[in-house]
Order: structure tokens, then sequence, then C-alpha cells
């Protein structure tokens, strides 16, 4: 690990300040996941830039939806009473993930922003596209049982958010508030956060350099309310999702009149599907109907050696997260 100064930011303004003038310098909010990737010399940073003080606060119901501050501990938000009863999805997310002490460290921006856990990413022996671009892809013959199985590449085939939050504020029509060293604001969806990997697999989201993650905002809506997360797991607890399934349905008189789908643990990005939704909107609310959404949800599916298993068990999660909401 690298030697790096330290300093507490008290404002945006001096905090994006800090980052503009040091370009090897990194925000640490929580520290549960940079610390790990510079103590694993993945990530070298000169300067670490305590985010911990600013006022990226608060849980309130606003116009827009429920508004979550990015330095809102995850333990905070998973148990606060407006997400249990307006967002179970979310609160379920982030319940499931990690482990009591991390969650009350954990803030909700790192959790955004925690990066894959592929075997070759994670170890610096190995060439890896993320990680050093160009340098070729291990994953792509070698061990990718936890690897995605949509939205992949031939450079890079990393679920680069591993998580479970924003697989469930993907399904629930999340947008983020940004801000940057100017002290101008841009909102973005959830959904067009996390990029593709393509050619470029070592670029993983639309924020810029030095941009804040300030807050999130969920819209309310019926299918929010009858949401769930369902995480499928090597054990019980402290363990990533091999598959996950975040939904949402609004279901009156038997037929669905609003669905919202994302699956986590199979895409290179939290992977809303429009096309289960499709299958889903204006059908009755039964087993046929949702065995019929999660073909469409994992029909482009390209999985290699390793993960084939991933097409039925993420096809079943659906199908089981599904009818836990329409009971
Ligand atoms: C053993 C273990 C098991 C885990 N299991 C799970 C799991 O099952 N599910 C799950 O979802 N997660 C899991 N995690 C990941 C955990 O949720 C993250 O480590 C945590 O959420 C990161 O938050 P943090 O505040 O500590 O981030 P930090 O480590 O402080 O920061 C992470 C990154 O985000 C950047 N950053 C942080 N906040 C902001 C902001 N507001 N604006 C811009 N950039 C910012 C930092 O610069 C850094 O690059 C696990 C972690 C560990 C160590
Ligand atoms: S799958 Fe992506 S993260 Fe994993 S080794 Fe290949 S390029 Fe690196």
């Amino acid at each position: 690990m690298n030697n790096f100064s330290y300093t507490q930011a008290k404002t945006a303004k001096e905090a994006t300040g800090l980052r503009q003038g040091a370009p090897q310098a990194a925000y640490i909010a929580g520290g549960t996941t940079l610390l790990d990737l510079m103590k694993a010399n993945l990530e070298e940073h000169s300067q670490l830039v305590d985010i911990n003080l600013l006022p990226f606060k608060g849980i309130e119901q606003t116009s827009d939806g429920l508004r979550i501050g990015a330095m809102e501990r995850m333990s905070d938000v998973g148990e606060h009473p407006l997400v249990l009863q307006q967002y179970p999805a979310v609160s379920e997310s982030l319940l499931l993930a990690a482990s009591p002490q991390l969650r009350n460290m954990a803030s909700i921006g790192g959790n955004i922003l925690q990066r894959t856990r592929c075997g070759y990413f994670r170890d610096a022996a190995f060439p890896c596209n993320k990680r050093v671009p160009g340098s070729g892809c291990p994953a792509l013959e070698g061990d990718n049982h936890n690897l995605a199985i949509l939205g992949t590449s031939s450079a890079c085939i990393a679920t680069a958010y591993p998580g479970d939050l924003s697989v469930a504020l993907a399904a629930l029509d999340a947008v983020l508030t940004l801000e940057n060293a100017k002290g101008k604001q841009r909102r973005v969806p959830v959904t067009e956060f996390y990029v593709l990997p393509g050619k470029a697999p070592q670029r993983e989201t639309v924020l810029e350099p030095g941009e804040l993650i300030v807050s999130v905002t969920i819209p309310a809506a019926a299918h929010a309310r009858r949401s769930t997360y369902l995480k499928v797991r090597e054990r019980a607890s402290y363990a990533y999702a091999l598959v996950s399934a975040a939904v949402g349905l609004d279901v009156q008189g038997g037929t669905i009149r609003s669905a919202r789908v994302a699956l986590g643990g199979v895409g290179t990005k939290p992977w809303r599907s429009p096309e289960a939704e499709k299958v889903l909107t204006g059908a009755p609310a039964t087993e046929v109907t949702f065995r019929a959404a999660a073909a469409a949800a994992l029909r482009g599916a390209q999985p290699r050696a390793d993960n084939r298993f991933k097409v039925e068990l993420a096809q079943n999660t659906l199908v089981q997260a599904l009818l836990a909401v329409s009971a």
C-alpha cells in the first residue's frame, strides 16, 4: 500500500477543490471498500479526501419521492420506517448485504461505487482489461462462475457492480443527484449511471473525475410499495449475490397494472429488464405469466463454461420474487 495524505473536507466545494488539485486523490466515506482496494495495490491514491462531514444527509419525503443523502449509512437507510413501508425492495437489498458491522460503517454513495469481485481483477498478479486497459481478460476462458451473462463484451464479463442496493434502485426508477467542482448539479437515472464494458471496461459509470454523489431519489409508486428483493448466494450471510431479483408489481383485480424488474449478479451492470416488464404489464398475475417474463428477461444471455447455471437460477429467482409480491 502506498503512502497517502488525509484531509477532512467540510463542504462539497472544499472536497471537489481538493480533488481537482490532485488527480490521484480519492474521496473516502466509510472506507470499507476503498481501503481494501488500496491494501491489495489495486488502486493507488496519493491523497484521501474524507467526505463524512459533508451535509449529504437525511432520509425524507419530497415532491419527487424519497430523497436519501449519499452519506447516510446502509443500516440507517435499510431500517428507516419510510424505506421499510414504501420501498421494501430497497430495505431488503440493504439489510441482506455484507454484515451488520459493514452496514453501520458503509455509506450509500460508497455502496453505489463499489467495484467488481472478479477474482482476476482482485489479484494484481493477473492481467485484467478493467485494471490495466489492453492487458487481456483471463476470465473469458478461466473461472467465471460468479461473472455476468448479460451485457458482456469480448473485453470484460465482470458484474462491475456486485452489490445489492443498485439493483433495487434500478428497478424502482431511482435518480442520482451529482455535483461537480463548479457546484453544478445534474440528475442521472441509476439505469443510465452504470455503463456497459464494451471495449473500455475501465470506465464503469458516467461519474466525471471529482464529481460527488449527493443523494438518491426514489419516486413513490404503487409498485414500489409492493416490491421485494430476493438474493441467492453461496452461503446464508456475508456473501455477494450469485443472482438476485428486485421486483415491484401493482396488481388490481388479478391484473398487473405496472411492473418493475431488475436482476443482480447476471449483468455487467444492474440489469433492468424492460422485456420482462412488457410481458407482465396488462397480464394476469399468475405463475404462467411470471415464467414467460423470466424467459424474456434471460433471452439474450450469453453464458460461459462455469456460469451456465445462472440462466435457470436467475429465471427461478425472478419467478419466486414475482410470486412473493403477487401473493
Ligand atoms: C466482506 C465484504 C462483504 C460485502 N458484501 C456486500 C454485499 O453482500 N452486498 C453489497 O451490496 N455490498 C457488499 N459489500 C460492499 C459494501 O457494501 C461496500 O464496501 C460499502 O457500501 C462501501 O461504502 P463506503 O462508504 O465504505 O465506501 P468507501 O470505501 O469509502 O468508498 C468507495 C468508493 O466510492 C467513492 N465514494 C464514496 N462516497 C462517494 C460520494 N458520495 N461521491 C463520490 N464518490 C464517493 C470512494 O471514492 C471510493 O471510490 C461488502 C464489502 C465487504 C468488505
Ligand atoms: S472479467 Fe473484467 S474484471 Fe474480470 S479479468 Fe476480465 S476484464 Fe478483468
